[in-house]
């Protein structure tokens, strides 16, 4: 039996986004948006009755016909409108036919577009347009060192202008070399990693409660000097929260010998099973502050944020993987079959390191690295040895 559900792992600071407005005429783009979601809502309607989402069966089934039927729109959108929708039906798994509106978001990529120093071409009907980008300066850096993966371009209602998102990769993710460091979250700790540094959140969240008794002291009184009090708070809690994510994220990011930091990917359905207190925690700001402070500063030392989405990191033994409720009682974590205990968050903070590591072994091939380096890590259900649980059942 394998304990581990799934693992998805994403490097986010290997892509970065820029959007930005262009001087692109909507007039040469409307029409063709609106003819591409003709063309995607085909696929979709396609896909669905087929029950497929395979690209190669929709381009011998639909190219030839769109291509007489829509010989204005260059071949190259087409395919990629294509591309577009069996994506979009994949996602959706066929429950739902996913629909393209009238003007929706074209998909550019190498076949569509072209970049050269800040002159964008982009295919369209008849003439390519063509726009100089006003690139931010806070984005000069990777605009000029990355690779352009891709782009979307949006017609957006609110400004009647045409805008480019444009997605850049880095060709090298990783400058610095060293190990992988799991990091567990929880509402007792702000943060603990598996080599064993516990970082209190109770003085963040002390603070949090001090402040919205006094918010709701003054919003009780409303008046204009109880108004002007409530800024000035707002102010200042802010500050405080500010600060101690910064000691925090600093002190992580600079562990000498670690160059990978793996956090929980906490959006999504697995969120929802850690109770209400803890999921109101982990979606307030100071916490999500953390978390880029964190990517930020590992960043700028040539480290890696990685995240993983595992679930029963904390009911899981990081030691022989055995996964069960009762091995974890309040702070402390005692696993039933193999006798080992440990504080439950340095537990759950050397799963999420484990699943990482053997997730990366296994897209690898090297799980016998992994091993040596992690010599419990692949060790499901081969630990036999049976010792009492002190305090346990
Ligand atoms: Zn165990």
């Amino acid at each position: 039996m394998l304990d581990i559900v799934f693992i998805v792992i994403y490097y986010i600071n290997m892509l970065r986004t820029m959007s930005i407005p262009t001087d692109l005429a909507p007039s040469q783009f409307l029409p063709l948006m609106k003819t591409c979601s003709q063309i995607f809502n085909e696929h979709v309607k396609w896909s669905m009755e087929n029950k497929t989402y395979n690209k190669g069966r929709a381009h011998k089934s639909l190219y030839a016909d769109l291509r007489s039927r829509y010989p204005e729109v260059p071949s190259a959108l087409i395919q990629s409108v294509r591309d577009t929708a069996m994506e979009a039906v994949r996602a959706q798994k066929f429950k739902r036919a996913p629909r393209k509106s009238e003007y929706g978001a074209l998909r550019y990529d190498a076949r569509t577009m072209s970049l050269r120093g800040e002159r964008l071409t982009l295919s369209c009907i008849g003439k390519r347009g063509k726009t100089i980008l006003k690139v931010p300066e806070y984005f000069r850096e990777i605009f000029d060192n990355w690779t352009l993966k891709g782009a979307a371009v949006v017609w957006k209602k609110r400004d009647g202008r045409i805008w480019v998102h444009m997605v850049f990769e880095t060709d090298t993710p990783r400058k610095t070399e060293g190990g992988v460091a799991g990091i567990d979250r929880g509402l007792r700790h702000l943060a603990v990693t598996s080599d064993g540094q516990f970082y209190s959140g109770s003085r963040i969240r002390a603070n949090q409660r001090k402040y919205l008794h006094n918010r709701r002291t003054l919003q009780a009184k409303g008046t204009p000097s109880a108004r002007r009090r409530l800024k000035a708070m707002s102010g200042r809690e802010k500050r405080f929260s500010q600060d101690v994510n910064h000691r925090i994220s600093k002190g992580i990011a600079q562990t000498p010998e670690t160059a990978t930091f793996v956090l929980e990917d906490l959006s999504g359905i697995r969120a929802k099973r850690r109770g209400k207190r803890l999921n109101k925690w982990l979606g307030s700001w100071p916490f999500y502050q953390l978390q880029m402070f964190l990517q930020y500063k590992a960043e700028k030392l040539g480290k890696e944020v990685a995240f993983v989405d595992a679930r029963y990191t904390s009911q899981r033994c990081s030691r022989c993987g055995h996964i069960y409720k009762g091995n974890r009682k309040g702070g402390a974590f005692c696993c039933v079959r193999c006798g080992y205990t440990d504080h439950a968050d340095l537990n759950a903070a050397k799963n999420i390191r484990d699943l990482y590591i053997l997730s990366t072994a296994r897209e690898n091939g090297s799980v016998e690295q992994a091993a040596v380096n992690q010599p419990y890590a692949t060790d499901f259900g081969l630990v036999a040895s049976h010792q009492a649980c002190p305090g346990g059942s």
